[in-house]
Formats: C-alpha cells, sequence, structure tokens
C-alpha cells in the first residue's frame, strides 16, 4: 500500500479519495476549504494542511482541482519543490491541452513519472469508484499510475503522449453536451406532444435515440433515479464547468482548423444559460431553457 497525496476534494474529488482510502492507501489530503478536508477525514483519509505538506514523502500524488490556472499554480508553487523525483503524479482535472502539455513535459524533466488523466463518469461515478480515466503521458508512467486509477475507475485508457487524455476529454465532453441538448429537445417536444415522460424514455432508452445522456443521466425527473433532475438540478455537474469544457474544445478546434458547428451551437447554449443564472445548476439543468420554465 502506499502513501497517497489527494489535492482538490470537490464533488469528484471527495468520491475519489475516499475509494483510495478504502483501498487501504495511506491518503493525505488538502483543499483550501476545511469543511472538503474534513468531509475527507471522516471518509478515512488524513488532513494536511497545504499541499507541501501532503506531497512530502508521498509515493503519488492526485490532483482534481477546477482548471489550468489552478493546476499550474499548485505544481509550480508547490507540487514541484516539495515532492521527490520518482513520485507518480496524476492530475485528474479536466484542463486545457497546452497547460497539460506543458505541466506534464516540465514534470518528466524533473524525474517525475507524471500523466494527465482526466476522468469521465461524473459525482455518481467517483463515488462508486467507476470512473473512465483518460491518460496521456509516456508509457512508464502510464504503467505506474494505472493500478491507482484502478482503485478509482472501471476503466483506464492510455491515449498517447503528454496531453492526450486531455484531448480525448475535450472531445468526450463536447460530445456529451451536444447530446445532452438533443436529450432535452426531445424530451421537451415529447411534453408537447402529449407523451408520457416515463414512457417515452422507455421507448426511447431502447431505440436508436438512446446516449448517456438519456440513460444515465436523464435531463426530466423520474426516470433516473440518480439523475440531478430529481435533486431539482443540484450538481452533479455545474453549467460553469461544461461551459469551461466547451471553451477548451472550441479553442482547440480552432487552433487545429477542425469544423465543429454543433459545438459551437452548445457552447452558444451553454453561454446562454450561464447568463440566465444557471451557472451553478447541473448541466441537465438546460433543460428547463429549452422548454421555457427555467427561473433563476
Ligand atoms: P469542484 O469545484 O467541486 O472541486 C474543486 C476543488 O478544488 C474545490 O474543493 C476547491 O476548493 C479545490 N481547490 C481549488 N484550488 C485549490 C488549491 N490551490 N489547492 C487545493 N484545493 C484547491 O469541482 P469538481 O466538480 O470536483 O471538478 C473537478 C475537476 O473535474 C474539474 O476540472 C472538472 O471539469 C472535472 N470533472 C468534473 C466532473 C463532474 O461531474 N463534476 C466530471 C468529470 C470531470
Amino acid at each position: 500500500m502506499a502513501t497517497i497525496a489527494f489535492i482538490g476534494l470537490g464533488n469528484m474529488g471527495s468520491g475519489m479519495c475516499a475509494n483510495l482510502a478504502k483501498a487501504g492507501h495511506d491518503v493525505r489530503a488538502f483543499d483550501l476549504s476545511a469543511d472538503a478536508v474534513q468531509r475527507a477525514v471522516s471518509n478515512g483519509a488524513s488532513a494536511a494542511t497545504s499541499a507541501a505538506e501532503a506531497v512530502s514523502g508521498a509515493d503519488a500524488i492526485v490532483t482534481m482541482l477546477p482548471a489550468g490556472k489552478h493546476v499550474r499554480a499548485v505544481y509550480e508553487g508547490e507540487i514541484f519543490d516539495a515532492a521527490a523525483a520518482g513520485t507518480v503524479i496524476m492530475d485528474c482535472s479536466t484542463i486545457d491541452v497546452a497547460t497539460a502539455k506543458s505541466v506534464g513535459e516540465a514534470a518528466t524533466a524533473k524525474g517525475f513519472h507524471f500523466v494527465d488523466a482526466p476522468v469521465s463518469g461524473g459525482v455518481a461515478a467517483a463515488d462508486a469508484g467507476t470512473l473512465t480515466f483518460m491518460v496521456g503521458g509516456p508509457e512508464a508512467a502510464f504503467a505506474k499510475a494505472e493500478p491507482f486509477l484502478s482503485n478509482m475507475g472501471k476503466a483506464v485508457i492510455h491515449a498517447g503522449d503528454a496531453g492526450t487524455g486531455q484531448a480525448a476529454k475535450i472531445c468526450n465532453n463536447m460530445l456529451l453536451a451536444i447530446t445532452m441538448i438533443g436529450t432535452c429537445e426531445a424530451f421537451a417536444l415529447a411534453d408537447k406532444l402529449g407523451l408520457d415522460r416515463q414512457n417515452f424514455f422507455d421507448i426511447s432508452s431502447k431505440a436508436s435515440g438512446q446516449s448517456w445522456s438519456m440513460t444515465s443521466y436523464c435531463p426530466v425527473p423520474g426516470p433516473v433515479e440518480t439523475s440531478p433532475a430529481n435533486r431539482d438540478y443540484k450538481p452533479g455537474f455545474a453549467t460553469a464547468m461544461m461551459l469551461k469544457d466547451l471553451k477548451l474544445a472550441m479553442d482547440s478546434a480552432a487552433a487545429a482548423g477542425a469544423s465543429t458547428p454543433l459545438g459551437a451551437q452548445a457552447e452558444a447554449l451553454y453561454a446562454m444559460f450561464d447568463n440566465l443564472g444557471g451557472r451553478e445548476a447541473d448541466f441537465s439543468g438546460i433543460f428547463k431553457l429549452i422548454d421555457g420554465s427555467w427561473k433563476a
């Protein structure tokens, strides 16, 4: 069993940290929020008072932070100085490809085994230990990170060199945004046509309209018990986070010369939902914008 530093104990990090402790590791938890650290302690971790303290002497480090600027600050400000060369480092945050590449390459040059390892699956999968990890970095670093990631997930897939985990993640989340909006439109139309929501779900979830957005994260209350729709769209995966990922996808598309017209539409709709007060709501709450019932 290993000593693991876990930094970033929010909606996702909380369950991931708990699963590493459950697997028998000695986990040192740090977050800027004292409440989040306290929750981690009640789930089997020990408290650290800074990122530097958490990583000092650790065998492995996991970070689960909001965006690229937080990742850069924590790595360049604390981790690179306080961690020992040879430490296995997994950044599971969703961030821009350029930051992932530059932090990853700097870490490798300093002798760390670093991978970018963003996740898919949401809070329910983080809690259940059934995330999918998309991993970028050298083959040797992937081999060292894989057992730790397996403690938190059901699938760990190597995508290629530094930054490719993030590239896979933003492509995936652009597709998720598009299928979520499409699923919301279908339920809004089904309502107008007088279909029962559960009945439409029973049909479409077994027909060609099926997607994760429908069967695991249905945007209307009722059919899928764990959906944020059943908790008045409390996240889950906040609209602000989805908008962040869509901006990353659109920036990458522009840089690469890719044509992504539905991704651009999805970004515009999520920006509108954000401006209308949906920022803190789950991203599936865009159903209410589409059916006209949204009130901030
Ligand atoms: P969150 O905002 O709930 O958690 C982020 C945590 O990081 C917070 O607790 C915050 O206090 C902490 N933090 C920020 N700066 C810090 C610092 N300098 N030192 C220590 N802690 C710091 O976000 P989340 O929903 O857990 O998402 C985390 C990442 O995972 C994001 O990049 C997000 O895009 C990605 N993600 C989220 C989901 C989801 O369903 N929520 C799914 C897949 C991927």
